[in-house]
């Protein structure tokens, strides 16, 4: 059994090359790593910009799209039409590979030059195109939809990431067949579910937490099956709702309720990890999946390592993303429906490709850009089976000799800033920590500041007392002074569920919701009643009490 420690050629740090790790890349063909896990996330995710969103002028049609690319990147953008359309010809940038420059700065190039699509919308998504959803990224199927990213299959949802087949819900985080839900981070099955977590098949209940078939329950923590029950205890349905309709709809009542919830929640042990349904696995947030390693917000998925948000994969390791019916994928963002792609930023229905973007239907290419139906092609020229085979042969040589096969592209031709990506959700740095570290900062973000005509004190407490002319107001965030707004249809959506209007910006609400979610770390501890090693997201300095599975279940009830 061989294990390797290596230094990380980035940040210093000693990871290991498990026996695992090196049958993985013995078959896809590439040496072990030279670069930390945790920084390959990092490179990986600068190709992945989620939330940061832009408007701007398509480069063909001139019509005003949403991009995720910053107007004053060196890209050209075209909206999804044209750039479906067969109006430009992505051949035409094409270049021969010159063995005396690095293939990077060649692929950089091209890169540059070749028209991206303005969002990352998957062009054989099975749930159909986005109908009246214009401000989302990496969706599909999504209808009166505003600010979803990463979800699909949704009727009027609003402000939400990781969330897919729900309705009629606002401010989620990773969930499944919601409706009339708000604030619900990892909630499956639910209806009418407000600030609750970990939950499942419940109805009408507010700050709850690994909860299961609960309905009309205030303030509840490891109950099974309960209803009208109010911080754990049970009361008369006229008393839980004398008590509940006294806190709903006021933002200082809630706040506090909320206070209070956390600070009860501390009493009660947590399970180690969010997992169901998943064997010889370590992660978070891992369902229906069997012998992963250090993934997290993953289903359906075996065999793998270092997968984030990806469903239906197998044998595949450092993907960000997507999946679906893959296998032997190694560091790629958006691939889907495909088999041995390394290096790929959207990659659908096609094999062997690598170090190349926006590939559909293709196969044995490498270095190339926006191509469709395409066979061995590199730096977007078409040759011969043999030609190709020589030539790719001289480029892996080259990347091998410079440590870079099997790795992300270098930071360098990341289209995305780091505080733009998912990088900056789940391994947040300050901006001179990701500029010491190697990544850009981008300092103008599209938003305004200082333009509110409503001060957050003058928003009324309660919602009954908001008037309809809120949605012609400009607000400001609370937390970080940002300027935002809120629609009809949110304003509606607040009357209906008797919530406060949010005194935080999207934005700030996207990350306390990850703040909620727990972090992507897997820590070494030990259960704190029986002591037996496991392995969770709670970092050893948290206030949690935390159970290993088999004393967790012993508790619930
Ligand atoms: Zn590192
Ligand atoms: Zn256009
Ligand atoms: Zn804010
Ligand atoms: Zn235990």
């Amino acid at each position: 059994m061989r294990i390797e420690s290596k230094q990380c050629q980035n940040c210093h740090s000693q990871f290991t090359i498990e026996p695992d790790d090196f049958s993985f890349y013995e078959k896809m063909g590439v040496p072990a790593p030279v670069i930390c896990p945790e920084c390959r996330f990092k490179r990986r995710a600068l190709f992945r910009n989620e939330t940061t969103l832009y408007s701007r002028k398509c480069g063909l049609c001139g019509k005003f799209v949403v991009s995720s690319y910053n107007p004053k990147s060196p890209y050209t953008i075209y909206c999804e039409k044209c750039w479906e359309s067969d109006a430009w010809d992505p051949y035409s940038f094409g270049k021969d590979y010159d063995p005396s420059r690095p293939f990077f700065e060649q692929f950089g190039e091209l890169f540059k030059k070749v028209p991206l699509k303005s969002t990352m919308i998957s062009t054989s998504s099975k749930l159909g195109p986005n109908v009246n959803s214009e401000y989302t990224n990496y969706a599909g199927g999504n209808k009166d939809c505003y600010f979803i990213f990463n979800g699909g299959g949704n009727e009027n949802l609003m402000y939400s990431r990781g969330v897919s087949m729900s309705r009629d819900t606002l401010d989620s985080y990773f969930g499944i067949n919601l409706e009339r839900c708000y604030e619900a981070v990892n909630v499956d099955q639910s209806s009418g579910i407000q600030f609750g977590q970990n939950v499942v098949s419940s109805l009408d209940s507010i700050f709850t937490l690994n909860v299961s078939g609960l309905n009309n329950c205030f303030g509840c923590v490891n109950l099974r099956h309960k209803s009208y029950h109010f911080m754990n205890e049970p009361l008369s349905k006229e008393e839980y709702e004398r008590r509940v309709n006294d806190v709903r709809g006021s933002y200082s009542k809630m706040q506090e309720s909320n206070k209070k919830f956390q600070e009860f929640s501390l009493k009660f042990p947590r399970r180690e990890n969010n997992n169901l349904k998943t064997v010889g696995s370590i992660g978070d947030y891992l369902f229906e999946s069997k012998n992963l390693n250090h993934c997290f917000e993953t289903t359906r998925c075996e065999d793998s390592k270092y997968l984030f948000s990806v469903k239906f994969a197998k044998d595949s390791y450092d993907v960000l993303g997507f999946g679906y019916d893959s296998e032997l994928l190694l560091e790629t963002v958006a691939a889907g429906y495909s088999s041995r792609i390394i290096g790929a930023f959207w990659a659908e229905n096609s094999q062997n490709i690598e170090y190349s973007a926006s590939m559909r239907a293709s196969q044995n290419c490498f270095g190339c850009e926006g191509l469709k139906n395409a066979k061995f092609c590199i730096l977007n020229k078409k040759y011969g089976e043999d030609e190709y085979k020589k030539i790719r042969a001289q480029i892996v040589e080259e990347l091998k000799r410079t440590n870079q096969y099997g790795l992300m592209f270098p930071p360098v031709i990341a289209p995305f800033a780091y505080n733009e990506t998912v990088a900056q959700d789940n391994l947040p740095l300050t901006k001179e920590e990701a500029v010491a570290q190697g990544y850009r900062w981008e300092d103008d973000l599209q938003m305004t500041k200082g333009k509110e005509t409503l001060k957050p004190e003058a928003i009324p407490d309660h919602i009954k007392d908001v008037l309809e002319s809120i949605t012609n107001e400009v607000l400001a965030c609370i937390s970080c002074s940002r300027n935002y707004r809120i629609t009809p249809a949110e304003l509606q959506f607040y009357r209906r569920m008797i919530l406060p209007v949010p005194r935080k910006c999207f934005f700030c609400r996207h990350q306390d919701r990850l703040h909620r979610r727990g972090p992507m770390k897997i820590y070494d501890r030990t259960c704190a009643n029986c002591k037996k090693p496991i392995k969770t997201s709670y970092g050893p300095d948290r206030p949690e009490i935390i159970f290993c599975e088999a004393c967790y279940q012993k508790e619930v009830i």
